[in-house]
């Protein structure tokens, strides 16, 4: 874990942004690579805000001691729920996005003696959280109330855009025409929301005119491409997680030698095969059997066999002089270094990077290291890119049509 990629990856991000204030996302144990390690550079690196989804990631970026303010938006609304109570009394904000959600903060900021801080979601196409516009107004009234209460107190508004990870779509350009009536409207009934926030990775990188008072960085500030037209390389972004193994055994099999689980790899001459010992337990996903994406001594080797629970075969070739056991092997990292990329694993599964790296399982150890890599290595595109206009996909198949 590079943690100085991400805190390059954030300098570069926030030069792409007017936006006043930049949260980091670190949902998902960051992505994988580590909820606390991150949130920490990520706030030395100029983060002002962080995002979590869930409220108990949230009061463990408390409990670690950072002070940073943080908005969570998934959450139970229950009046007996203690992870609310906690959170908001460690201040972390919370999303709300129905008027049940707001009654049973509210109570439990009566019992706290001081009011809930949200961000009130609009839910402009996702079909997520959030109140649709149908409900907006109910839902702004009440806040309002709510506000004059000592309940609660309106922060922000924002919205996740359907079509977040692609930036050109129209449909984004209706959500925020969408946001920014849900926005008149609670000014209309006397909120006061400072920060309006809409943009994840792709309109980031993509459409300045969607940015508003903060945007919210996911995978582009773990260096990984938010949108399949966005190379990171071009924005100056690079990957912090590179996952590596030793080889275990190599071993000389004649032609004719089955491989792996039912055999579906059979060798049509002599070879040496490879053991590495990670498997689907700790999220590699079975998908990758026959490609070639592990790096050993700059050699390009694929995957052989089925992949097994703890472990997996690659096929060395006829010829493994100068390969032994010990050898590190890169699964995926930083292109820059001739490995493949958590996106170039994405790929091969028909999947993204985003997957790859979220699947990485708890039980591998984390090793962090700052590199001495100099930032962005001149790499520096700014003003070079354009935002292309939309074109709809050349066979616009549509699966999961309800
Ligand atoms: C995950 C998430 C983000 C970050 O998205 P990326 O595409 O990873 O940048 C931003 N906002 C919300 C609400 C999210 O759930």
């Amino acid at each position: 874990m590079d943690l100085s990629a991400i805190s390059d990856n954030i300098k570069a991000l926030k030069d792409r942004t007017k936006a006043p204030f930049f949260m980091a996302v670190v949902k998902g144990n960051a992505y994988g690579h580590g909820l606390v390690e991150v949130a920490r550079t990520a706030v030395a690196s100029g983060a002002d805000w962080l995002g979590t989804a869930q409220l108990t990631e949230a009061i463990a970026l408390r409990n670690a001691g950072i002070t940073a303010p943080i908005l969570s938006w998934l959450y139970l609304a229950s009046q007996t729920s203690d992870t609310i109570l906690e959170a908001l009394e460690n201040n972390i904000d919370v999303s709300l996005g129905s008027v049940h959600q707001l009654q049973v903060l509210a109570g439990i900021a009566q019992r706290l003696g001081r009011p809930a801080v949200v961000h009130l979601e609009l839910d402009s196409g996702l079909s997520r959280g959030g109140a649709r516009k149908e409900d907006w107004a109910e839902l702004v009234a009440h806040a309002r109330q709510a506000e004059l209460d000592g309940t609660v107190l309106v922060r922000g508004i924002w919205t996740h855009l359907a079509w977040a990870d692609v930036p050109a779509h129209p449909g984004n350009a209706s959500a925020v025409a969408e946001f920014e009536d849900a926005v008149r409207e609670a000014r209309e009934a006397g909120l006061t929301p400072e920060l309006r926030h809409v943009s994840s990775s792709a309109n980031i990188l993509d459409r300045p005119e969607f940015h508003f008072d903060m945007v919210r960085a996911g995978l582009a500030i773990y260096g990984l491409a938010p949108a399949d037209h966005l190379n990171p390389t071009d924005f100056g972004l690079r990957p912090a997680l590179s996952v590596t193994a030793p080889l275990v055994m190599v071993k000389k099999v004649p032609a004719g030698t089955g491989v792996s689980y039912e055999h579906q790899a059979i060798t049509y001459e002599p070879r040496y095969l490879g053991l590495i010992p990670l498997g689907y337990a700790d999220g590699i996903p079975k998908g990758i059997s026959g490609r070639s994406v592990v790096d050993i001594g700059g050699r390009s080797v694929p995957v052989i066999g089925k992949v097994c629970m703890d472990q997996f075969m690659v096929d060395l070739g006829p010829d493994a002089t100068g390969i032994d056991v010990g050898d590190t092997a890169v699964l995926f990292g930083d292109p820059a270094t001739g490995a493949a990329s958590a996106d170039d694993w994405g790929a091969a599964i028909g999947s993204h990077g985003d997957e790859i790296i979220n699947r990485i399982a708890p039980r591998l150890p984390r090793i962090y290291a700052s590199s001495e890599r100099a930032s962005l290595d001149g790499a520096s595109s700014e003003g070079t890119y354009e935002c292309p206009d939309y074109q709809e996909p050349a066979a616009a198949g549509q699966d999961n049509v309800a």
